[in-house]
This record gives structure tokens, sequence and C-alpha cells, in this order.
């Protein structure tokens, strides 16, 4: 399978269109950006950790009752992956508080959810991906009611899942970002990445941040927390 022509590049992927009209081809940069794009940078080897990292975590999904829009991994920065027409929605899930949420409504990073905390933000750069709730997503009808309560679902199926499987590895699932997709045929499926640009990943004993926001706050360490959690998954 080839690239034919590049349909898309975003912040952190170039997407390329191949022979067939249903699948594309992912291919993973290392850039990185942060804050809506303010603050740009470069994450040595970042796309090759992401790609593996997804499509690791992908695979497992799918064991565990999960679609996702994952076909064939083909290179170190490259997927095919089904054609899907993106639901404008960030799906965030929350187990402690951490980011955003611990600036809206105040509470120490690191504070444990009483519950599981689902977010849904509309995907808009220029508005600054803004929260939206279930009535304004099915106003828009950027979704139905139906596949919304199906996204529900999968996404606190994918959350306890990976926080099972993170915590074997010593890792706790602070909180995380994913995004759903539409299959030619209608079929709702987990696309996009789930990566340590996607998720906040702490070490369980020491609290250590594996992730992104090592980047976002300028703490330095990224590259090596990203090989960590490759590391801690993967065993390279
Ligand atoms: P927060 O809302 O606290 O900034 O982010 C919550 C979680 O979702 C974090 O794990 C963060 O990595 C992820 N997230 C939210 N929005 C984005 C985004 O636009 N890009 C990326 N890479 N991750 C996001």
């Amino acid at each position: 399978m080839n690239k034919v022509t590049q349909l898309y590049e975003g912040k952190a992927k170039k997407v390329w269109t191949t022979e067939d009209p249903e699948l594309l081809i992912v291919d993973y940069k290392d850039d990185a950006t942060a804050g809506n794009g303010a603050k740009k940078g470069t994450i040595h080897d970042k796309g090759i950790i992401n790609n593996r990292v997804t499509n690791h975590l992908m695979k497992m999904l799918e064991k565990e009752g999960v679609p996702t829009h994952l076909v064939e991994e083909i290179s170190d920065r490259e997927t095919i992956v089904k054609k899907v027409t993106i639901v404008p929605l960030e799906v965030i899930v929350r187990n402690i508080a951490a980011g955003s949420l611990s600036k809206r409504i105040g509470l120490p990073e690191g504070t444990p959810m009483k519950k599981t905390v689902l977010e849904y933000c509309y995907k808009d750069d220029a508005l600054g991906d803004p929260m939206v709730n279930e009535y304004h997503i099915l106003a828009m009808e950027w979704c139905t009611k139906e596949e919304l309560d199906l996204i529900a679902k999968y996404a606190l199926k994918v959350n306890e899942v990976l926080s099972a499987y993170l915590k074997e590895v010593n890792i706790q699932l602070i909180d995380f970002k994913l995004e759903f997709g539409k299959l030619s045929d209608g079929t709702i499926v987990l696309a996009d990445e789930i990566s340590p640009d996607t998720c906040r990943f702490w070490d369980t004993v020491t609290h250590e941040k594996l992730d992104k926001d090592r980047f976002r706050r300028d703490m330095g360490g990224e590259e090596d927390a990203y090989k960590e959690v490759m590391k801690r998954l993967m065993g390279e």
C-alpha cells in the first residue's frame, strides 16, 4: 500500500490517501505544540513512540471489545487506518484532577475524583476547543444520541482497560483525550491516538510525570519520559 496524496497535516501527524478509498496512512511527526499552537518544538523520536504505543494500546482495546480504526503498522512512523469521518469532539476522561479541570474548579492537581469524569470539547482550534455538553452536541447534530451513548460507553471502557493495564507497569492514568470517527457504514470506532501526547501518565510511586506536560510546562526530560513509557509498555 502506498501514499497517494496528502489529505491533511495536523500538529502531530500527516494523513495520506492510498489506492484504497477506505484506507489512509497516518505518518507521526516529532513536532510538538502546546497551548493551541502557541508553543512549538520537537521531541526527538516522539513520532516513533506515539505510533507504536498507540497501536499497541489500540490492539489491546480491540480485543476488549472497543472497535478502532487500526489496520496495520507499516513502519516506525506509519500506520494504515480505516478512513473515518471524525466526530468533532474531544472526549476527555479524568480519574485524578489535573490540568484544565484543576484550574477550572480550583481542585489541586493530584486530587482523586470520587467518580470518573467525562467531558466533551468541540474540536475547533480557532475557538480553542471549548467545552460543550450533551445538549450542545445534539443541538448542533455533531452526532446522534445513540452515537454519543456509544462513545461514552467506549470511553469508559478504554479507561477501565487502560487503567488496569498501566497499573501493572507502575503508571497511573490521570486523564486522557480520545477522538472517535464514523466508518462509511456508520460504525463508530476509536480513532486518532493514545499516547503520552494525549494522556497524563504519572509514575505510581514517585508521581513523576511521564507525558507531554513535561514539554507544556518547560520541565525538560520529555524525550526520556516518552522512552520510559514505551519501555514499560512494550519492553523496548
Ligand atoms: P486538559 O483539559 O487538562 O488540558 O487535558 C486533559 C487530558 O486530555 C490530558 O491528558 C491532555 O493530554 C488531553 N488533551 C486535551 N486536549 C488535548 C489536545 O488538544 N491535544 C492533546 N494532545 N491532548 C489533549
